[in-house]
């Protein structure tokens, strides 16, 4: 074996590692770097991600060793099956996966716009008491694990719709909505706000660059808020993770009113 590289980072999802390398390498060294990194944390394959693009988050993943990439992850008691070749899944993101649950009340109606596999939906439905949780997702292969996770944890009141939640009506608002999505999250703030109960709370996710906080996000909410002719409070703000150099993916919780006259 060769000198020991210096991989930026490695991600263990189920029983597959996601590795990310720091310097150009050539095939063969990627390889045999993956021998090592499988015996280190005994997992079946082994993948180079390669970046994460598109509208849809969709990875670029290369395989190097080992076979499927269809996984079954385990966080916090719940069960993530996805394939890493073609889902993303953003292990950065456990933290806020845990708090929501702290936030939700009984009976509360909730609407999860950008659903993916269940990041937000499932341990939300397995955790806390929410009377429905509408779990929307555009791509048809996240939507589909989606529904098998819905019936692998066993949870109920969850409504999966393949939909672009852009063209999302319902037949009522909600008292919380999720944006678990980004960049541009702005765009899609009309969206959310016209399906916000009076008095429900938006979770805004987002990536700003440092140096934009927090003026930045208030005036996206703000701008979205006077063009609804909603008003709003901010609840609480905070940085999920660091994105890139400089660059933050930050959550504000904001609570919304009713109709200005
Ligand atoms: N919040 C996630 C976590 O905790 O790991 C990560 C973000 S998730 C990958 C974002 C999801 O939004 C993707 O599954 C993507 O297909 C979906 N999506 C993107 N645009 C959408 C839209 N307009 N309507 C519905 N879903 C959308």
């Amino acid at each position: 074996m060769g000198d020991a590289v210096d991989t930026t980072t490695f991600h263990v999802i189920g029983d597959i590692c996601l590795v990310k390398f720091r310097d150009e390498l050539t095939l063969p060294r990627k390889r045999e770097e993956a021998r090592r990194i499988q015996i280190l944390v005994h997992v079946k394959t082994v993948c180079e991600l390669q970046g994460i693009e598109g509208e849809l988050r969709t990875p670029i993943v290369r395989k190097l060793l080992g076979g499927e990439t269809v996984t079954v992850h385990k966080e916090h008691g719940v069960l993530y099956k996805l394939d890493v070749a073609k889902i993303m899944f953003s292990k950065g993101n456990v933290n806020e996966r845990q708090r929501l649950t702290g936030l939700v009340q009984r009976n509360e109606r909730i609407l999860d716009m950008f659903a993916g596999i269940g990041y937000f939906t499932l341990p939300l439905a397995k955790t806390a008491l929410p009377r429905e949780i509408v779990a929307c997702e555009k791509n048809l292969v996240a939507y589909h694990y989606l529904k098998e996770n819905i019936v692998l944890n066993k949870v109920g009141g969850v409504i999966p719709l393949r939909r672009d939640c852009r063209t999302l009506t319902y037949h009522h608002a909600f008292d919380r909505i999720l944006m678990g999505y980004f960049p541009g999250t702005e765009t899609f703030l009309p969206h959310a706000l016209r399906m916000t109960k009076p008095g429900g709370t938006i979770h805004y996710h987002n990536i700003y660059r440092e140096d934009e906080l927090w003026d930045a996000p208030h005036k996206h909410i703000a701008d979205a808020c006077a063009a609804a002719k909603r008003t709003f409070r901010v609840l609480n703000e905070h940085v999920v993770k660091s994105y890139s150099p400089h660059v933050l993916h930050v959550v504000v919780d904001v609570a919304i009113d009713g109709k200005k006259e």
